[in-house]
Order: structure tokens, then C-alpha cells, then sequence
């Protein structure tokens, strides 16, 4: 590192300034907005939120949909120093009130319907300063910043600074703030623009939400630090993303973003004809898609692993085989391992433990001292919560979170390898298996199974499958049925949901 300023937005400077005129993104409805457009975009408002008293290291809550204005508000606080707080758009009343507590911004940003909502949130926590924004870009934050000045000299940060807090999603507990340093950012988003050669001709697909990790650091941190352009989706809509797909070189998504892809029989090599990369994260893709995925277009899905705390932690690779249902091999910089029940590092092939360390690891949770020590071992590295597997070649496999572990009559089982097995079967769309109460064997496994539609499937045909397959302990117990899982809007199956919807099926 040369640069002594770690601010992030010091290092995005470089392409703005020598790609001025040339769009950053261009909407779905063809407006270009230049990387000059942003860069003015994001100065008045770092200028209006100190004017307004925000200071270095105050937070900006922001619960807003994905716009150009959107971009511009991260950028605007990455220059003043200020820690952008996102928010996702779905967040109901009493989350926003755990969140604004627990956070205590300096400023809150939220569309113009839920001012109602916030009003009185802001009030109770003492939050002074409640501006708005829309997914039109209406809103007084862009209005009222109208006459500030089109320059603002980036803040200068610290390795150790803070760039951004989120939150976990909070599935067991509460949620946790993750802080997120400018270092952890820059050189994440170094090591993949690199990893996946990045460069000022490419055009990405950007139809992810800006409030997670995916597709704030992980995309826009590729784009700006090499110069590229975006074509730029409020959200995946099919149909326009086949639309667009032939403008574009690269294309970052969750797996449903790929299955949805599938779906269409408007989909096929012609689409993809100007595209060099796919990229698939935050969910694992399953085999199956990537094989239909290749027979269809050719492409090989790159699939990486990260997480919110550690940002990307592993990628399959550019050149070189992309291997389906793993998540490849640990990013330049990023020590990876698996250790068993006391600590031990185990041998390639062995289940355990996932941990990391690296520049790209968070620096602790907010505000909770106690839990951050709990999830770092005594040299350095973090407990990610992933069950994983290392090949004797390197390749990174996860087999599932640890919580997910079913543990029945003593005994482990991993979802996965059942979920693998299950979804093979003809008729089987997908599934997941969890580990539902019960009283001899303390949890018993049940299978919860999406029909494809295509072949009669029986509760009794799915377990006598079962058991040719596995050993008897492995066996589900109970087969349900339904029409779809329920996921959240990154992709992730709701195992928690589906706890909950079945805890009492063999109690
Ligand atoms: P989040 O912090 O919301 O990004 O969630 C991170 C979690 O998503 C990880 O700890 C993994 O459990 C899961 N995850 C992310 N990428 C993958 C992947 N490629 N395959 C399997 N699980 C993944």
C-alpha cells in the first residue's frame, strides 16, 4: 500500500477523475449517469450532511430503494468520513427501532411513506435529522443539497476507520452491528478486481440491493476501482435482464437469479454472446443449475463465498476450473482453515469449522465487546458459523451453517449431504433439511421437498429412497411438501421459518 489515505472512496478518486465523461451506470430506462454526474452527485451531499453537523464517525441510517441518488449517498459518506449504515427496505417498526437505538445515527434517510413510521422512532432515540429520498430521487435530501458546492476533498481514514455498519440478520438473537473498516473494503475489492481480471471495458449487470454486501462492496467496489460501467436494475426483473444481458461482460447474482434465467425460454447463447463472467454468491448454487446453466449458454457460473463479517473470503477461478458445489480456493490474502470440536486444524477431505483471517475481516461487533472475543480465536482468526470441507487441491466446499446441524440420538447429520442426495430424485425441484424437536432422539430429521411437477413424488417414495442412500440414522423421518421455500431477498432458504412452521410435526 503507497496511498497513506485507506479512505475508500481516495482509491475510487483515480476513475473519476480519468473517466469523467464516460457513464458510470445507465438505468433500465437509458439514462446515462457519467462517472462526472456522481462524483457531483456524491460531493453535495457529503457538503449538505456537514453542513447539516454530521460529523466523522457519525452514523447515516439509510433505508431507501436502490437509486442513481442511493449510489451517490454511499459515496457521499465514504468521502466525509461518515459510517453508512443501510438498511434493508423490508425492515417493519420494531426492527428499525432496534436498529436506530442500537446504531444511534446522526441522521436517518428513508423514502418519503415511511416518514410516518420513522417520525416518532427518531423522536424516541433523540435522532435529530430525518431527510428523504425516493426511488424517483425525489425527496428533500436531493432538493435541499441542490445549491451545495460540486467539490469536497475526501476525508482522510485510517487503516482501522469505519466505513460501514450492518447488521446481521439476526436468524438466532439479536442482530449484531458488523463494522466494517475502509481497509477491510479497499483491499477486498482489490483482491477480487484482480481475482476476476476487472477492467474499464466491461459492463456489469448490477440487479442486486445496494443495502448488502453483495452488491455494494462486492460489485460496486469492482466497478469503481477499475473503471467500468453499470447497467443498473432497481431489482431482478427477468425479462429485463434479458433485455440487457447483451450490453453487458459480467453479471453478479444469487442463485435464484440463475434459476429464474433458467425458467425463461427466452434465454438461450445469444443473450449471453457479449458476456465474459457470471458470478454467483450469498446462497449456494446448486450443481444442477450449474450444469443446465453451462448446457444452455456455455458459461461456466463462477461461484465465491462471503460473508457480511468477512466480506469475500474464497472464489472459484477465472481461468482454470470453476469446480459446481464448491466455492474454490481462499483469496489472495485470506487464510482459510477447518478445525474440529477443540481447535484442531484438520486434514484436507475432514468436515469442520470454517474459520478466517485476513485484511478483509470485520473489526468487531458493535457495541459488544464480549461476543466480537467470542467469534476470534487466540491467533486471530474468525469463527464464520460455516460448516466447511477443503479438498486435498484446495477447493472450499460448505456444507451448511453450524447452527443448521441436525444432531439426532446423538449423531451428526449435515443437511447438505442429504439435500444433495434428495434433490437428485426424480420429481424433486429442491429441498432442505432440518432437524425439527423430538422426544427419544432430541431432534429428528424432516425433509421439506418442492415437487418439480414433472414426476408423481410420495412422502413414502422420498424415505425408501433414502434409505438405499444413507445410513438409517440419516433418514428423514418425515417428508413434507411445498410449493416453494421460503427465502429471503438475498436467496437464503429460511431454515428458521421452516423450524418454526414444523416444531411441533413429531413433538
Ligand atoms: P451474509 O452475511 O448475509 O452475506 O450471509 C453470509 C452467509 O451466506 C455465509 O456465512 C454462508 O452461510 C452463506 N453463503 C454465502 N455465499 C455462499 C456460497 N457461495 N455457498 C454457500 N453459502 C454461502
Amino acid at each position: 500500500m503507497t496511498d497513506s489515505n485507506f479512505n475508500l472512496f481516495f482509491h475510487f478518486q483515480k476513475q473519476f477523475k480519468s473517466h469523467a465523461a464516460k457513464p458510470l451506470l445507465v438505468t433500465g430506462a437509458n439514462i446515462k449517469y457519467s462517472y462526472a454526474d456522481i462524483d457531483k452527485e456524491s460531493a453535495r451531499l457529503a457538503n449538505y450532511l456537514s453542513n447539516l453537523g454530521v460529523q466523522i464517525g457519525d452514523r447515516v441510517s439509510v433505508q431507501v430503494h436502490k437509486s442513481p441518488e442511493a449510489l451517490s449517498l454511499y459515496l457521499a459518506c465514504l468521502r466525509g468520513g461518515f459510517v453508512f449504515h443501510p438498511l434493508n427496505t423490508g425492515y417493519q417498526s420494531s426492527e428499525l427501532d432496534y436498529f436506530l437505538s442500537n446504531a444511534a445515527p446522526a441522521v436517518v434517510v428513508c423514502d418519503s411513506e415511511s416518514v410516518e413510521l420513522m417520525g416518532p422512532l427518531l423522536k424516541k432515540h433523540g435522532i435529530a435529522n430525518l431527510l428523504t429520498l425516493n426511488a424517483d430521487g425525489s425527496g428533500s435530501l436531493i432538493a435541499d443539497s441542490r445549491s451545495c458546492g460540486e467539490e469536497f476533498a475526501v476525508v482522510h481514514r485510517d487503516k482501522d476507520d469505519l466505513a460501514a455498519l450492518l447488521y446481521s440478520s439476526g436468524t438466532t438473537g439479536v442482530p449484531k452491528g458488523i463494522m466494517l473498516t475502509h481497509n477491510n473494503l479497499l483491499t477486498n475489492a482489490q483482491s477480487l478486481n484482480e481475482a476476476w481480471a476487472f477492467n474499464e471495458d466491461d459492463v456489469l449487470l448490477h440487479a442486486l440491493p445496494i443495502f448488502h454486501v453483495h452488491g455494494l462492496f462486492v460489485a460496486l467496489g469492482c466497478v469503481l476501482l477499475s473503471g467500468a460501467s453499470m447497467r443498473w436494475l432497481p431489482g431482478f426483473n427477468t425479462d429485463a435482464v434479458i433485455e440487457l444481458l447483451p450490453k453487458c461482460t459480467v453479471m453478479m447474482g444469487v442463485p435464484t437469479f440463475y434459476t429464474r434465467l433458467l425458467d425463461s425460454n427466452k434465454f438461450d447463447k445469444a443473450v449471453v454472446k457479449n458476456i465474459r463472467l457470471f458470478v454467483s454468491g450469498s446462497a449456494p448454487l446448486l450443481a444442477e443449475t450449474f450444469n443446465e446453466f453451462e448446457q444452455r449458454t456455455g458459461h461456466r457460473i463462477l461461484e465465491r463465498y462471503g460473508m457480511t463479517e468477512t466480506n469475500m473470503n474464497t472464489s472459484n477461478p477465472l481461468s482454470g476450473l470453476r469446480k459446481a458445489g464448491t466455492v474454490g480456493f481462499a483469496l489472495p490474502g485470506v487464510d482459510v482453515r477447518v478445525v474440529g470440536e477443540s481447535g484442531e486444524v484438520l486434514a484436507p477431505g475432514e468436515i469442520g469449522d470454517l474459520q478466517v483471517k485476513g485484511a478483509n475481516v470485520f473489526k468487531g461487533y458493535w457495541k459488544m465487546p464480549e461476543k466480537t472475543a467470542e467469534d476470534f480465536t487466540a491467533d486471530g482468526f474468525f469463527n464464520t458459523g460455516d460448516k466447511g470441507v477443503i479438498s486435498e487441491d484446495g477447493y472450499v466446499s460448505i456444507v451448511g451453517r453450524a447452527k443448521d446441524l441436525i444432531i439426532t440420538g446423538g449423531l451428526n447429520v449435515y443437511p447438505k449431504e442429504l439435500e444433495l442426495i434428495i434433490d437428485d430424485l426424480p420429481g424433486v425441484k429442491e429441498s432442505a433439511v432440518i432437524g425439527v424437536p423430538h422426544k427419544d432422539f432430541g431432534e429428528a430429521i424432516v425433509a421439506v421437498i418442492v415437487a418439480d411437477g414433472a414426476t408423481e413424488l410420495s412422502e413414502e417414495a422420498i424415505i425408501s429412497a433414502m434409505k438405499t442412500s444413507v445410513a438409517n440414522f440419516k433418514v428423514p423421518k418425515k417428508a413434507v411438501f411445498l410449493d416453494e421455500l421460503p427465502r429471503n431477498t438475498m436467496g437464503k432458504v429460511q431454515k428458521n421459518v421452516l423450524r418454526e412452521t414444523f416444531k411441533a410435526l413429531l413433538a
